[in-house]
């Protein structure tokens, strides 16, 4: 389609309606991934944020080529309820009728998606890793079997379609790429009435980083030997800015709590640089982590699995390297 901006297979009409997250009154990363995840369809974009005061948030998004911002401001939206929230978005697709709904694949967005989907009588597509218009059609990509799959989904042409979308995927939307229209939006009382009344929030002790958000991971494995030496972990991690990541065999022997599983049964990331140190790679540790952009593993065994899907690797002992790569980035490179 010469001349209308637009490549092939583009949708000029077809609206997506992105969620966008906050924490603390503060917009998650996810959020401006999802404005560039919206954008590859090439329609009308609106984005719903809803918080306690959502005024700057709201803003904040429609200079970051957010499109037509909806922000809801409330008091009852302080804590994250997805039964409320719900209720908020489900009234605000029947007023702007989109065909592609899309949230974050994080705790918030797979609680709420999930409602939503079914409050909409509507097919929903979990974690997806890239998205495109086919006609009126949406066409959405997610791994399977551990991300030794990626196949394709498509929504019906005549139905609302939900999908929740990787973070880490797709790069941030950048300040200045748009000037959209704030629409301040007032739902009726009746959507906030709930029979979950969250009364407060309290943040885990020493959960400095989110593991799914962060962009550099130091994980760390059996090869530690015991919780005492964390400490040699964390140092490392926080040289770097990085969250501490860990194997499930060092979350069953307690020596680290669950949030930081990476895994199968932990969470998936993929941050622009995963470190291991001590972690055999297991398949079942690997399918979390594998499609980290750079792999640096450390492992004093040189036949270690670990080393099949490194960028990089350093055979060699932990106790060695991991100080000795601190000092080094304490010491400025
Ligand atoms: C259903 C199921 C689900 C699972 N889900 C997960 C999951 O979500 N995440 C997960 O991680 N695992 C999961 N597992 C467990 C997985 O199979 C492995 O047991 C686990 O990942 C092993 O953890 P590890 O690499 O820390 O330990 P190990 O396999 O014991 O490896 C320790 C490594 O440290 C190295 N090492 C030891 N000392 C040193 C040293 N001084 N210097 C350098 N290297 C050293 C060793 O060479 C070894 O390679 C799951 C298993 C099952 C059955």
């Amino acid at each position: 389609m010469p001349g209308t901006g637009f490549n092939k297979g583009y949708s000029m009409s077809m609206t997506v309606l992105a969620i966008a997250e906050q924490k603390d009154g503060k917009l998650s990363s996810i959020s401006y991934e999802l404005i560039t995840a919206a954008q590859k369809i090439g329609g009308e974009l609106i984005t719903v944020i809803l918080a306690e005061n959502a005024d700057s948030l709201a803003a904040d998004l429609a200079s970051h080529g957010a499109g037509k911002v909806l922000a809801v401001t409330t008091p009852a939206l302080k804590y994250f309820n997805d039964e409320i929230y719900a209720a908020v978005v489900s009234g605000l697709i029947r007023k702007y009728n989109p065909k592609l709904v899309i949230g974050p694949a994080t705790s918030y967005g797979k609680s709420l998606m999930g409602r939503l989907a079914a409050l909409n009588d509507a097919a929903m597509a979990s974690d997806i890793v890239n998205l495109h218009a086919d006609g009126d059609r949406v066409i959405v990509s997610r791994p399977a079997y551990g991300g030794n799959v990626i196949f394709d989904l498509s929504g019906a042409e005549d139905k609302i379609f939900f999908a929740t979308i990787r973070p880490k995927i797709f790069d941030e939307s950048k300040e200045g790429t748009g000037e959209g229209e704030v629409v301040s939006e007032s739902p009726d009382d009746a959507v906030f009435q709930s029979k979950t009344v969250v009364q407060e929030m309290v943040v885990e002790s020493g959960s400095s980083v989110n593991i799914t958000e962060a962009d550099t991971i130091v994980a760390a494995g059996r090869g530690i030997r015991g919780k005492e030496n964390l400490p040699m972990i964390q140092e490392l991690a926080d040289s770097l800015g990085a969250a501490v990541g860990a194997s499930r065999a060092i979350v069953d022997a307690d020596w680290i709590a669950y949030r930081h599983q990476v895994g199968q049964t932990g969470k998936t990331v993929n941050p622009k640089l995963y470190i291991t140190a001590g972690i055999s790679g297991a398949i079942q540790h690997l399918v979390g982590m594998q499609t980290s952009k750079t792999i640096v593993a450390i492992n004093r065994d040189k036949e270690a699995p670990i080393f099949k899907v490194a960028t990089y690797g350093i055979v060699g002992d932990i106790f060695e390297i991991v100080p000795a790569l601190t000092k080094r980035i304490q010491a400025g490179g």
